[in-house]
């Protein structure tokens, strides 16, 4: 076995529903979408029984023009994959050479690390005050890539257009992941045609609420796309993700409402938790929240798992003291959440 594999932590999914006794586990642990998909995906789901027994077309043509329409770029400038999470990997094969440096500002998703570990690479991770990500440092630290991400997982905040610029000028190759880019209504994908060396990675998990069926893109410089597509799995994307994505655009007024609500409910819920005394919400544009708990964290888990209420520990690099990420849900579900918190106090 590779020497690296003993020192690479694996992914952390956190709680799932299923792990739990309780069949009503109010999930706020994953940033899911907590609405039905529309009804354009639920049958494209159906009709894509007619399709299983045969392999997806691997150009995925078909997807390629439906996220062109949904981002205004044509698809030379798209890669696709099996989720976001499938393109932080592929970038990694595509640009990372065995201890090439890698910069991971910190703290943000855990993911990037693994796969440049993957790829034996040296990776350092700055840690920013009030996570205000500065170029200079970024410049001196002379990365071949540089992950960031935008709103960031965990802390919700987005990084400033005039800084992304900044930082593609004086770096190789930068990813923005913009998996939560909907929920801020700030997007950066624009400067794709200015730097040739950015690469934004966007996902059909939060806005579009498919978590569930793994689909992800890159949109990027094409020669950097077409060399995603080749270390790629051919048939990454099945066909009942592929039509439920496609769907999912052509119903994208219907998700645009639900991101309205979940907004003004991030909007309540970041004002009712910052109420509770023992609870410091950070500023989101993301659909969730993280918050600092000043408070003993065991009692605080527990208390919330015993009614069925799932958060994730977000106790990461970067991240000083104890932290909880929440999930936005249904206006239902958060009011369970704020009375389960306030019953602790
Ligand atoms: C959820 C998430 C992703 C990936 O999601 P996929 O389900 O793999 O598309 C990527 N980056 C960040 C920061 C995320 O939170």
């Amino acid at each position: 076995m590779r020497e690296v594999i003993r020192f690479i932590n694996k992914y952390d999914p956190g709680i799932f529903p299923e792990d739990l006794p309780t069949r009503d586990v109010i999930q706020l642990g994953s940033n899911e979408n907590p609405f039905e998909p529309s009804e354009d995906v639920r049958m494209a789901y159906i009709k894509s029984l007619e399709n299983i027994t045969r392999y997806p077309k691997p150009d995925y043509s078909e997807l390629k023009r439906a996220i062109s329409e949904y981002t205004g770029f044509p698809p030379e400038n798209i890669a696709v994959g099996c989720g976001a999470s499938e393109l932080i990997q592929s970038v990694c094969n595509v640009l990372i050479e065995e201890l090439d440096r890698v910069v991971i500002p910190m703290p943000s998703y855990t993911l990037y690390a693994i796969y440049a570990m993957l790829r034996s690479a040296s990776i350092s991770f700055p840690v920013f005050k009030n996570y205000r990500i500065d170029p200079e440092v970024i410049a001196e630290e002379d990365a071949k890539l540089l992950f960031l991400c935008s709103p960031n997982n965990p802390t919700g905040n987005t990084i400033d257009r005039e800084t992304i610029k900044a930082i593609a000028s004086s770096s190789q190759y930068v990813v923005l992941d913009e998996a939560y880019a909907e929920f801020s209504g700030k997007s950066c994908v624009d400067l794709v045609n200015e730097f040739d060396n950015l690469i934004v990675l966007r996902s059909f998990s939060k806005f579009f609420g498919l978590a569930g069926m793994r689909i992800g893109y890159a949109i990027c410089h094409p020669p950097i796309a077409e060399a995603i597509e080749k270390v790629r799995l051919p048939f990454a994307i099945s066909y009942p993700a592929l039509n439920t994505a496609i769907a999912a655009i052509k119903s994208r007024e219907y998700y645009e409402a639900l991101k309205d609500r979940i907004v003004s409910e991030r909007r309540r819920l970041e004002k009712e938790l910052s109420r509770i005394e023992w609870l410091k919400p950070y500023p989101s544009e993301a659909n969730f929240i993280l918050v600092r708990v000043e408070k003993d964290k065991e009692g605080v888990d527990k208390k919330l798992l015993e009614r069925g209420i799932v958060l994730r520990d977000a106790s990461i690099m970067g991240l000083d003291g104890i932290h909880l990420r929440i999930t936005v849900g249904r206006k239902e579900q958060n009011d369970a959440l704020l009375e389960a918190l306030r019953s602790l106090e």
